[in-house]
């Protein structure tokens, strides 16, 4: 896991509730990938350790335990970085410039800076969206169509201009901005800026474009023979078995091909109903406090269409409502249901009963966390030991590497 940030809940079941999991059946290896942190941000590496303590402190208060599971700091076992290299030396270039998650991963730089623009232009980037055909809505809800925008009709179109099939498109996307109300000369400048401007060149390097052989010497190096990945992960599954097929083909076969553990995706929105982030502001943390939980479930969206106490509600297009399911018992889920359908129940009343489900829940979590950081550098002492321990395998496989290159062995 990379350490850009404080764990919220959708990090913890979408990953962490599976690992949780999984040290009970399998010998696992889960690790910080600190290098992995710096393909895209490494400009930012004044916050690395901060983030690493944080990642510590929040793998430890969820239950992660270093008694099933070897815990480690991936820059502490430099054999890491040994393989990946040999491992550049076999991997055709090609395979790496097919990868999809690079193409995305631009994308998101690149609608990042088309939406900070249009803000700092003072176009309204509104994100709920319309219920109706977008001009009408438009229309009816300004009468000034030159100064707002609905997020999703700006980014299903960006969507359509980046992954065209004649590569990006964004002569055509201007032409798209225009329609949309933005005015010429504002269209012109930010479709030019994405043309020959430098969004996106934090992510021309070596380094970026070489993290997934990175991820296959993180991952053979251990010869694990399981990789619990959500969905969006499985080519780099694929190409760390082509890359151990081919040095297997090369040289000798040390490595087994490791198969892919698919995790269900974690359905949880943020607060606000988009996909929880950090960088949307809309994220409960592992690490938030009572306080902070219950004024974040206040502001959480509901159905749209009730207005009133008094309206009945929908409990399906509620986010309230989906927290609900997950964190609170099947018998109150059940009332919660019927009384709303019947408007028998307030969103206000409702929404304190999800902030004391959230909390109880993270109750635990946040008690094992104070007293992690009362003592810290012993935890941080537990992460260091299982550097060791990880070592001691990774330099084994490295000898047989070595060997099986016939390099010098030193
Ligand atoms: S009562 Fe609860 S489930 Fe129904 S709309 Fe309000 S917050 Fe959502």
């Amino acid at each position: 896991m990379r350490p850009t940030g404080r764990l919220h809940l959708g990090h913890y079941l979408g990953v962490i509730k599976n690992w949780l999991k999984l040290q009970e059946e399998h010998q696992c290896k889960f690790f910080i990938a600190d290098w992995h942190a710096l393909t895209n941000k490494y400009k930012e590496t004044d916050s690395l350790k901060e983030n690493i303590r944080q990642m510590i402190i929040d793998w430890l208060s969820c239950g992660i335990d270093p008694e099933k599971a070897t815990l480690f700091i991936q820059s502490g076992v430099k054999e890491h970085a040994e393989l990946s290299l040999l491992f550049s030396m076999i991997t055709p270039k090609s395979w790496l410039e097919l990868n999809p998650s690079y193409k995305d991963l631009k994308f998101n730089l690149y609608y990042q800076y088309l939406r900070d623009f249009l803000a700092g232009k003072q176009i309204k980037i509104i994100q709920t969206p319309p219920p109706q055909p977008y001009e009408e809505a438009l229309e009816k809800s300004t009468g000034k169509q030159k100064s707002k925008i609905f997020e999703d009709y700006l980014r299903e179109a960006f969507h359509k201009a980046f992954y065209n099939q004649k590569g990006i498109d964004f002569k055509g996307f201007k032409d798209v901005l225009i329609k949309f109300g933005i005015q010429k000369k504002i269209a012109q400048e930010v479709v030019k800026n994405l043309e020959e401007g430098d969004v996106g060149k934090d992510i021309d390097t070596v380094g970026f474009l070489a993290y997934p052989v990175l991820q296959a010497a993180d991952i053979l190096i251990y010869k694990a023979d399981t990789v619990p990945v959500g969905e969006d992960q499985l080519p780099h599954i694929e190409l760390t078995r082509e890359i151990a097929r081919r040095f297997n083909n090369l040289y000798e076969p040390v490595f087994p091909e490791p198969q892919a553990l698919l995790t269900e995706e974690a359905k949880l929105p943020g607060i606000d109903g988009r996909k929880m982030s950090k960088s949307y502001n809309n994220a409960i943390y592992l690490s938030d406090d009572e306080e902070t939980v219950n004024s974040k479930v206040l502001q959480m969206k509901t159905d749209p269409q009730r207005v009133r106490k008094t309206d009945p509600g929908n409990p399906e297009v509620c986010i309230v409502f989906d927290y609900h399911t997950i964190f609170t018992d099947s018998q109150t889920v059940s009332e919660i249901n019927a009384k709303c359908r019947n408007a028998e129940i307030g969103c206000v009343e409702c929404k304190k009963i999800l902030a004391e489900s959230l909390n109880n829940f993270l109750q635990p979590i946040r008690e094992r966390r104070k007293e992690i950081e009362a003592d810290i550098h012993r935890y941080e002492k537990i992460f260091e030991e299982g550097t060791e321990k990880a070592r001691a395998v990774a330099s084994e496989t490295m000898s047989e590497v070595r060997k099986a290159m016939k390099l010098w062995q030193f």
